[in-house]
């Protein structure tokens, strides 16, 4: 199934639980404007090559566009349709006042010189210029685009405006307007919400064990944060394979030996895994960080975590989660679980559009209460409703655009 397909389930499903307006519910079904490029970007050997692009503006009844742009050889339409819709009932869980927006290029940046990705990042951004804006539609980064990029787009962007203009994009790095705190957010907020709901499953530090798929910026850091707290964290994989160890894995170590050589290194007595054994692995807490469609139903027979704290984007099926529900394990879903990135976004957000530069502490200060209200909405609305995690909070920020839409 695609991404959007089960995008669309998961708002049906919620939407037939709560009694969602049938105008609303049609509204949602599209997004407001898809815009797609095909831009020309200058390679080192000296041709010129077109590109696919795409910007898709979900809804922005609450507030202007909000999300990520990915950069990968995947990345396709249906992608960006899904991440795009799922920005939107983000960002109205957080109760940030943002609607929800995606983009992408289809290219493997792995495969292109810095200068190559500057100007691909740089052509794309006067390609969709027209519709972004800091009132109008703020991107960030996603799967592949880092600070670094997120500046260059902030600067073709001022270019192309005639005037500097910080607040186009957030996740910018710190000399350029980037807030404090954001390259960590993603991380630091899934584990605002996973104590939120530790108490609630009665989850022990001491005996619980984490597998956290995915070793990218959001991967890395939550794996950095249950290690710090204490929780051994017995296996962890990226793209190219992955690590199991009962006894625990040094993750500090591990970051390091991920920015020296590029991958997950076998490291102490681990043994080498897979990407679908590292989602059955013996575990309290699965935190699937890569990519769509990791836990499907044949996966899902196979967990054995207690709690799925879903920190990518997508990675459980509709099937997986009623097979995952019967089995009684707790999916803690992605528009709760990784909205502390787009919350620190919209905190950098501010900080740019009033001038103002927060310490991390205060960033943080911030984050948390915002974090505890969306997981404690979302809680509630699962026991009134009766539903699993991913419906309620489907409901929660399903009711804010309603009322929005409204206004
Ligand atoms: N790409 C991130 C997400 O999927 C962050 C988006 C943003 O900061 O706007 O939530």
């Amino acid at each position: 199934m695609s991404a959007f397909t089960n995008a669309m389930r998961q708002l049906d499903l919620a939407a037939s639980a709560m009694h969602l307006d049938a105008y609303t519910l049609e509204r949602l079904r599209h997004p407001q404007r898809t815009v797609e490029v095909d831009f020309p970007v200058k390679m080192d050997d000296g041709s010129t090559k077109l590109f696919h692009g795409y910007r898709v503006q979900w809804n922005d009844a609450r507030g202007p566009f909000k999300g990520g742009l990915r950069f990968h050889p995947q990345t396709d339409l249906d992608e960006v349709k899904a991440l795009s819709f799922w920005m939107s009932i983000k960002c109205a869980v957080a109760n940030i006042p943002f609607g929800g927006g995606k983009g992408g290029v289809t290219v493997n940046p792995k495969e292109l010189s810095k200068t190559e990705l500057e100007n691909l990042t740089r052509s794309f951004t006067r390609a969709i210029a027209d519709v972004i804006g800091p009132e109008k539609d703020v991107p960030a980064p996603d799967v592949n685009t880092t600070p670094q990029i997120m500046d260059w787009l902030a600067d073709e962007y001022g270019k192309y405006v005639g005037k500097p203009s910080l607040a186009v994009v957030t996740g910018k790095t710190l000399d350029h307007g980037g807030s404090e705190g954001r390259g960590t957010a993603t991380g630091q907020g899934a584990y605002y919400v996973f104590e939120a709901y530790r108490e609630k499953l009665e989850l022990d530090p001491e005996t619980s064990t984490i597998a956290v798929q995915g070793f990218g910026n959001a991967g890395q850091e939550i794996a950095r944060l249950f290690h710090h707290h204490g929780y051994k964290v017995v296996a962890v994989s990226d793209s190219q394979g992955g690590i199991h160890d009962e006894n625990g894995i040094d993750i500090p170590e591990l970051i390091r030996l991920k920015k020296e050589t590029g991958h997950v290194a076998r490291i102490g007595d681990a043994r080498d895994i897979t990407n679908e054994e590292l989602l059955k692995v013996e575990c309290g807490v699965l935190v699937p960080s890569a990519l769509e469609n990791a836990i499907d139903a044949d996966i899902a027979h196979e967990v054995k975590a207690r709690m799925v704290l879903e920190v990518a984007n997508g990675p459980t099926t509709p099937e997986a989660d009623m097979i995952l529900a019967k089995r009684g394990i707790t999916v803690v879903p992605d528009v709760l679980a990784n909205s502390g990135g787009v919350t620190t976004s919209f905190l950098e957000w501010q900080q740019n559009m009033t001038d103002e530069h927060w310490t991390e502490d205060e960033v943080f200060t911030r984050l948390k209460p915002i974090m505890d209200d969306a997981s404690a909405a979302v809680m509630r609305a699962a026991d009134a409703h009766a539903v699993t995690q991913r419906e309620a909070a489907f409901i929660v920020g399903l009711e804010r655009i309603d009322k929005a839409l409204k206004g």
